[in-house]
């Protein structure tokens, strides 16, 4: 069980002592079945009702809450702890459809303390605006919490280790399973590394759909990589990818959509 989850079954142990003035108590089967509950059954069935899709948000965005706190304490990484201008936790709507992962904060993330604000954010931003959606509709965020550090005096990003990816991780692992999104976009062959632990090129995984935990996974080029090379083959690739995942996500497409050329 994840610690949210745990959260959850630690207050609902916390009401039952409150109210019956007994301590509560659990059969080995009853423990057996909270391991194996994943966190959006201990969400409850809220999906089904506005006031239920409201209540679901909302804890969504406690028990997102929570995660971010201890990230925002996260020291795991003594390196990265020490050189971050803080951490980058992630954006957007607790109870996304649609969520996007992207690598780790550069320098204008670690200065803003929101994931993809940068020239590849505003990138990310207009493709969002084309499919209809906001930055406030959607979830952001990346494999790494922390802009990787950099020597002094020296400008510009370096990808994640693998080792950082490795012990970042559970907290992406941990805003999934909260969010519970129904269709994860992975942006780039170094956000996928760190998801799905694959190494492979981009001509490779892009344009088909994978799965991470059962949830349908699209894999595009990062903005970035569409900042550095502008040939308008590449911005339709991913384009595509994209309707590819409005389709998924069952949203009308307009015929401008259809031609649309990033
Ligand atoms: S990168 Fe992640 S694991 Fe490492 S210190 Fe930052 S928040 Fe902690």
């Amino acid at each position: 069980m994840t610690q949210p989850a745990l959260d959850l079954v630690i207050a609902a142990l916390e009401k039952i002592r409150e109210k019956s003035g007994r301590r509560p108590r659990a059969s080995r089967t009853a423990l057996a079945h909270l391991q194996a509950t994943p966190v959006a059954a201990s969400l409850g069935e809220a999906g089904t009702s506005p006031t239920g899709r409201r209540l679901q948000a909302r804890n969504k965005a406690d028990l997102l809450a929570a995660v971010r706190e201890r990230v925002g304490a996260c020291t795991k990484c003594a390196h990265l702890a020490c050189s971050r201008t803080q951490t980058v936790f992630g954006v957007g709507n607790p109870d996304a459809d649609l969520m996007f992962i992207g690598e780790a904060p550069g320098a204008d993330e670690d200065q803003q303390g929101e994931p993809f604000v940068g020239r590849a954010g505003q990138l990310l931003t207009r493709i969002l605006k084309a499919m209809n959606f906001s930055r406030e509709d959607v979830y952001i965020a990346n494999i790494l919490k922390c802009r990787p550090d950099m020597p002094s005096g020296s400008f510009g990003n370096r990808p994640p280790t693998p080792t950082e990816m490795q012990t970042c991780r559970p907290y992406l692992v941990e805003q999934i399973d909260i969010i519970q999104p129904s269709v994860l976009v992975a942006l780039g062959a170094v956000a996928v590394e760190g998801l799905l632990g694959t190494r492979a090129t981009m001509r490779e995984l892009r344009g088909r759909w994978h799965t991470y935990n059962d949830i349908p996974l699209m894999i595009t080029y990062h903005p970035a990589y569409l900042l550095r090379n502008q040939a308008p083959s590449e911005k339709r690739k991913v384009w595509e990818d994209m309707l590819q995942v409005l389709e998924r996500l069952e949203r009308p497409i307009s015929e401008r959509q259809r031609n649309y050329f990033l």
